[in-house]
């Protein structure tokens, strides 16, 4: 769906440019460099995103969710500053704004009663970096989606 999808690309990431205003976070948006990542600003509560990431990637909705997470991860001591050049966990701080980012998704592709039973449909509909599948996993489990089964558990007892 998403993925390939311009118009619920746009929808995700206007939703989640409203989540950032609504949340008193600016956001900067520019077409660069395919290869310029986008940034944080926490002092500040800004984020800028490079939307010719990787020439659009269908990953920029992501993310925008990751550099919001960025911001409203309340732990003392972060950075002030984070360029993103590098997802995928080099840190503590970059784990922490995937999962942010990864919920804030998830919270409205459940608005949008879509209705996932399986997560590797919800990963592959909203473009979610693939780093993040066992994350994607755990949360469906965690928020209680009874029609999920845990196939990794089942086979445990088998
Ligand atoms: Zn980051």
């Amino acid at each position: 769906m998403a993925v390939d999808n311009n118009y619920r690309k746009n929808q995700l990431i206007t939703y989640l440019f409203n989540y950032a205003y609504e949340h008193d976070i600016g956001y900067v948006f520019f077409e660069s460099d395919p290869n310029n990542p986008s940034l944080s600003f926490k002092n500040e509560r800004e984020i800028c995103i490079n939307m010719n990431w990787h020439h659009h990637s269908p990953e920029v909705p992501f993310t925008v969710a990751h550099e919001i997470g960025h911001i409203m991860d309340g732990r003392p001591n972060l950075k002030q500053y984070n360029c993103c050049l590098d997802y995928g966990g080099l840190d503590d701080e970059e784990r922490d704004a995937d999962i942010y980012g990864l919920h804030l998704i998830y919270q409205y592709s459940c608005g949008q009663e879509d209705n996932f039973y399986d997560p590797i449909a919800f990963v592959q509909s909203y473009a979610i970096p693939e780093r993040m599948i066992k994350e994607t996993y755990k949360m469906f489990k965690d928020e209680g989606e009874f029609f999920y089964i845990d196939k990794s558990q089942n086979t445990l007892h088998a």
